[in-house]
């Protein structure tokens, strides 16, 4: 089973080319996170991400239910769990992993040639900075903090076997669907 990984910085526009193919393509199944952050109002808890208090995540660890973890802003913790790959596969689908770029090495490292990994950017920081305060789901303080991250995964784009640059949502759509199907003919 082929699966496919896609990283960037926090308001790359990631999730929205995730979400497109996951409608476009009905053999893919998203991977679903688990996190401490707060919920946001559009989201569902069991469909974007099980959410879980600091504790809940915490246990998970100790009970190594985690293929990988990362304490991805500070007190802000996501992994994605071993039963989500249990249950992808049992339903004989992809799995479309949506993560940082230190979990994307991890996932990478696990699953090998079967996994197509894409690197999602913006065209520059600044760009970044003001798609997150369109977005309003920040406050100046995790403004910041998500820049500065955004700097430094940046810096791992070379590791990638894609790199799409998001200066337009419908074209980076569209080089995503391209780059999946060209792996699965691969
Ligand atoms: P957000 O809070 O915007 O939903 O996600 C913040 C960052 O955490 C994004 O880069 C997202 O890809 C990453 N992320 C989401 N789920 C996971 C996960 O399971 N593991 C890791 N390492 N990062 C994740």
């Amino acid at each position: 089973m082929k699966h496919f990984l896609f990283c960037g910085p926090s308001g790359s526009g990631k999730t929205s080319i995730v979400q497109h193919l996951l409608k476009e393509f009905s053999f893919m199944c998203f991977s679903i996170s688990a996190t401490t952050r707060p919920m946001r109002a559009t989201e569902i808890n069991g469909i974007d991400y099980y959410f879980l208090s600091e504790d809940e995540f915490r246990d998970k660890i100790s009970q190594d239910a985690f293929i990988e973890w990362e304490e991805v802003y500070n007190g802000r913790f996501y992994g994605t769990l071993k039963s989500e790959i249990v249950r992808i596969e049992s339903e004989n689908c992809s799995a479309v992993f949506d993560v940082d770029v230190e979990g994307g090495l991890t996932i990478k490292n696990k699953f090998g040639n079967n996994l197509l990994t894409v690197f999602v950017r913006p065209p520059s920081v600044e760009d970044l900075r003001k798609r997150l305060v369109a977005r309003n789901t920040e406050t100046e303080e995790s403004l910041q903090k998500r820049l500065d991250k955004a700097t430094h995964e940046l810096t791992y784009e070379p590791l990638f076997d894609h790199i799409i640059v998001n200066h337009n949502l419908e074209a980076a759509c569209q080089a995503a669907m391209q780059k999946v199907q060209e792996f699965l003919r691969a």
